[in-house]
C-alpha cells in the first residue's frame, strides 16, 4: 500500500455533520443573527453536561479561554502562574497576556505531563495559579496537584486537547477551579474556524469570564469592569453542537486506532508507545511515540508520504518568546529530552487498519535502519 497518509484528515468528519450543519446555518443566514442568539446557548449547555459541569462560556478561542479564566480568578501584574514547559505555546502566552509572570516547571519523563513536586516547589507567595496541561489527550495530575499545593494557589485546567477524555472516571474540563478548552480545527472537537470555552463549577466565576469577553458589559452600554471581546460565534455553536453529538463516537474510534498503533508496535525496537497515567481514559489527540534519532526517522517518513509531526519541537523556555526568562538549556531536562524524541504519527476517527499497518512497517524501517 502506498499514497499519503495525513496526519489529521478532516473531511471524513464534515461528510458526517454536512447536512446538519448547512440547514442550521442556513437558519442563522436567515436570520442574520451571528454573535450569541439560541445556538450559542444550546451549544453552551450541551458541552456543560458532556464535561459534567455547571457552566460552559463560548469564547472565540483557546487562548483567550486560558486568558479570560486567569482574569477572571483575579491574575495580574505581579503574580506568578505555573506552567509546564512542554506544552504548546497558548498556555503562557495566556499568563503573559495577563501581565502575570510565567514560571515554568519540568515534565514526568513517561506520561510527559506536569511534574507534581516540580510545581509544588515553584509555588512562592506570589502564586496565584497552576495551570496543568493534559496534553495529548489524557488528563493531567490534578487531584494530586491539588493535594499538595496550598488552598491560596487555584487551579485552571488546560483542557484544549482532551474533550471527553476521563482520570479515575471524571471527565476533562471539569477539574481544578476551572478548565479552558480550544475548539480549533483540529482538536478533538473541532470548529470552522477559531473557538473556545470555559468551564467551571462555580457560577461567579462563570459570570465573571462571560463579563470580561463581551466588553465588561453586563448590558449594553455598560461597563463596570475592563473587559475585552471573546465570543463564539454563532455559526460556530451550529457546528460544534452536530460534532459534539458524535464525538463519544469519534474519541472511542480514536482509542481503538491507539490501542491497535500499541499492539503492532509492540514488537518494534526502538519505538517506545506513549505511557497512559493510572485512572486515565485519553482521548488520543495526539498519539505521540518516542525514537532515537528522531529527525532522521521523521525524514523517512515523510519521504513515505506519512504525515507525522512533532508536539512540540521546543520546550517554552528555549523559545525566543520565552528567552527574557533567562533559563538556558539544561533547565528542564526532562522537556529537553521528550522534545527530541517524540513524534506524533497519524491519528484519526477514520483512519484505517491498513493506513496504521503501513505507518508501522515504515516507522520500523527506519528505526531500523
Ligand atoms: C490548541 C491549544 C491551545 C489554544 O487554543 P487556540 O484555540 O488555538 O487558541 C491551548 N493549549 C493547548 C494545550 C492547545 O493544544
Amino acid at each position: 500500500m502506498t499514497g499519503h497518509i495525513p496526519l489529521v484528515d478532516l473531511a471524513a468528519q464534515h461528510a458526517a455533520v454536512a447536512d446538519e450543519v448547512a440547514e442550521g446555518w442556513a437558519q442563522v443566514l436567515a436570520k442574520t443573527a451571528f454573535v450569541g442568539g439560541p445556538q450559542v446557548a444550546a451549544f453552551e449547555a450541551e458541552y456543560a453536561a458532556f464535561a459534567g459541569v455547571a457552566n460552559c462560556v463560548g469564547v472565540g478561542n483557546g487562548t483567550d479561554a486560558l486568558e479570560l479564566a486567569l482574569r477572571a480568578l483575579g491574575v495580574g501584574p505581579g503574580d506568578e502562574c505555573v506552567v509546564p514547559a512542554n506544552t504548546f505555546i497558548a498556555t503562557a502566552e495566556a499568563v503573559a497576556r495577563t501581565g502575570a509572570t510565567t514560571v515554568l516547571v519540568d515534565c514526568d519523563v513517561d506520561t510527559m505531563l506536569i511534574n507534581v513536586d516540580a510545581a509544588a516547589a515553584a509555588v512562592t507567595d506570589r502564586t496565584r495559579v497552576v495551570i496543568p496541561v493534559d496534553l495529548y489527550g489524557q488528563v493531567a495530575p490534578i487531584p494530586e496537584l491539588r493535594a499538595v499545593l496550598p488552598e491560596r494557589v487555584a487551579i485552571l485546567e488546560d483542557a484544549a486537547q482532551s474533550q471527553g477524555a476521563t482520570r479515575h472516571g471524571q471527565t476533562a474540563g471539569s477539574f481544578g477551579d476551572v478548565a479552558a478548552t480550544s475548539f480549533y480545527p483540529g482538536k478533538n472537537l473541532g470548529a470552522y474556524g477559531d473557538a473556545g470555552a470555559v468551564t467551571t463549577g462555580n457560577a461567579e466565576l462563570a459570570e465573571r469570564v462571560r463579563l470580561l469577553g463581551a466588553h465588561g458589559s453586563p448590558r449594553k452600554y455598560e461597563h463596570p469592569v475592563l473587559g475585552f471581546n471573546s465570543r463564539l460565534d454563532t455559526l460556530q455553536a451550529v457546528v460544534l453542537s452536530a460534532k459534539l453529538r458524535r464525538l463519544a463516537d469519534w474519541n472511542a474510534a480514536r482509542r481503538a486506532a491507539a490501542d491497535r498503533y500499541t499492539a503492532l508496535l509492540a514488537d518494534v525496537d526502538g519505538v517506545t508507545t506513549p505511557v497512559v497515567a493510572d485512572g486515565n481514559v485519553p482521548v488520543w489527540h495526539l498519539y505521540v511515540v518516542r525514537v532515537a534519532d528522531r529527525d532522521t526517522v521523521l525524514g523517512k517518513l515523510h519521504a513515505e508520504g506519512i504525515g507525522a509531526g512533532i508536539h512540540y519541537p521546543t520546550p517554552l523556555h528555549l523559545t525566543g518568546a520565552f528567552a527574557d526568562l533567562g533559563l538556558g538549556a539544561g533547565a528542564f531536562p526532562n522537556s529537553e529530552l521528550v522534545a527530541g524524541e517524540i513524534l506524533s504519527l497519524p491519528l484519526f476517527p477514520e483512519i484505517t487498519e491498513a493506513q496504521q499497518q503501513r505507518v508501522v512497517s515504515v516507522l520500523a524501517d527506519a528505526v531500523r535502519a
